[in-house]
């Protein structure tokens, strides 16, 4: 599977059949549940908004339900999985997706919760050092997490938060002028703060040079993953990537709303000096019952949880977490880079073969190291109606205003004939 290219591949039914027999991870789909309420058999190419619900979810709900209904308050400790340290099953799992240390990541929270708890840590605007660098047209709760933790520390939006945009005509963001923005602010940035994979392009961010460069000034580097845990193979811990949070019911499949994760590198995880909004959870486990007054923290990133956990939400997650160590990332990672050139095939072709009438583009890198499963299209002019015709299809996209069609096929459940199938409601669509 692995030589695959372009050049080798058919815009057939047979050609993407044959595909999926071929691949390793054929069997994962039957895990999930594919929606049903679409008139035509659907095509879910919405991974990258909601990943779909594994089969095996309600079997660890329901444990920890009869657990509750069993053992009530006791469960804390009971429970076969006790409440107390229900996220500790969850670590090693997680640790694995983003490639961290254990000690390095904790599941709690949400996801613009865990951003604002690890900004309070890591944005420490001193003297001249007040700058935040982060991209242009960040996911909306992005933009309004920086902005109000730039005035927290009552300082001005337009001299501080330093937006990337693309160069004029252009639509992705140059990786160049991040790495030279960086050097020019110098002693004068306090922090990079960049999703991993942009949401609305797909764009992949080369995340270790940008770490390597904003340490090289002396500012603190952290990512918003919400579009790269579960979709990228990342190495947060080699990359020496300071902070990170994502959510869990994107790529990784954990329920709407589910659980967040988060990371902060070990070398500030045994930092009790670090500034932080604390709650008692993320109190030195051993003595947190003393309830004494002071706070000491767990050391590694558990120190940064301030509840009790959700555990209903993280037996959700749990379950998917099962299901990605089966599978495994580096797997993944293969399918995800096949399928995805796949699905460009596809839908160039599809482009090529209506040139007359196809006014659309892939504004997603076409170099697989510079993105995940993510295609962002780009409809000029007939837009909406494009994507009111796929739906219509049992297409299940996603749309964004002003003329963006975002399809990312998620390789534990989507199949090489979705993509042909894609072809065929796109070519209808254009019709
Ligand atoms: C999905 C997403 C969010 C959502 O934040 P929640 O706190 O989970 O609602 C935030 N940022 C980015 C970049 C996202 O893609």
């Amino acid at each position: 599977m692995n030589e695959l290219t372009a050049t080798t591949f058919t815009n057939s039914q047979a050609f993407a059949k044959e595909l999926d027999t071929k691949d390793p991870l054929k069997l994962f789909r039957e895990r999930f549940y594919l929606p049903t309420f679409t008139e035509n058999e659907v095509v879910y190419f919405t991974g990258n908004s909601l990943g779909l619900q594994p089969k095996s979810v309600e079997k660890y709900i329901k444990e920890e339900l009869d657990a509750w209904a069993k053992f009530g308050v006791e469960g804390h400790f009971l429970a076969k999985k006790p409440w107390f340290s229900y996220h500790e099953f969850l670590s090693e799992k997680v640790a694995r997706i983003v490639g961290a240390n254990p000690e390095e990541v904790v599941v709690t929270h949400s996801l613009t919760t865990n951003l604002h708890l690890l900004m309070v840590s890591f944005y420490e605007p001193k003297g001249k050092r007040t700058k935040i660098i982060c991209e242009a047209k960040a996911f909306p709760s992005d933009q309004y997490a920086l902005e109000s933790q730039v005035k927290l520390h009552g300082l001005n939006l337009d001299d501080n938060l330093i937006e990337i945009a693309p160069r004029d005509g252009e639509h992705l963001i140059r990786e160049e002028d991040i790495l030279a923005k960086i050097a020019e602010i110098g002693d004068e940035l306090a922090m990079v703060m960049i999703g991993g994979v942009n949401y609305y392009t797909g764009q992949l961010f080369d995340m270790k040079s940008i770490t390597e460069a904003g340490h090289k000034v002396g500012a603190k580097v952290g990512f918003d993953l919400a579009h790269a845990a579960g979709n990228i193979n990342l190495k947060l811990h080699d990359w020496g990537v300071d902070f990170a949070a994502w959510c869990s019911y994107k790529y990784l499949n954990s329920s709407p709303g589910g659980v967040s994760g988060m990371f902060v590198h070990e070398r500030h995880a045994y930092n009790p000096e670090l500034p932080r909004l604390a709650g008692w959870w993320g109190y030195d486990k051993e003595t947190r019952f003393q309830m004494k007054p002071g706070f000491n923290p767990m050391r590694g990133a558990e120190g940064w949880q301030l509840s009790n956990a959700p555990v209903l939400g993280m037996a959700a997650h749990l379950a998917s977490l099962d299901i990605f160590d089966e599978a495994g990332m580096e797997r993944i990672g293969e399918k995800r880079d096949n399928m995805t050139a796949f699905l460009e095939f596809v839908i160039e072709d599809v482009s090529a073969k209506n040139s007359d009438r196809c006014t659309f583009e892939i504004i997603t890198p076409k170099d697989k190291t510079k993105r995940g499963a993510q295609l962002s299209i780009l409809a000029h002019g007939q837009g909406k109606a494009l994507f009111d015709a796929l739906t219509e299809q049992g297409v299940v996209a996603d749309w964004r205003e002003p003329n963006v069609i975002r399809i990312a096929p998620a390789p534990l459940y989507n199949s090489y004939e979705d993509c042909y199938r894609f072809g065929v409601c796109l070519e209808k669509a254009i019709q």
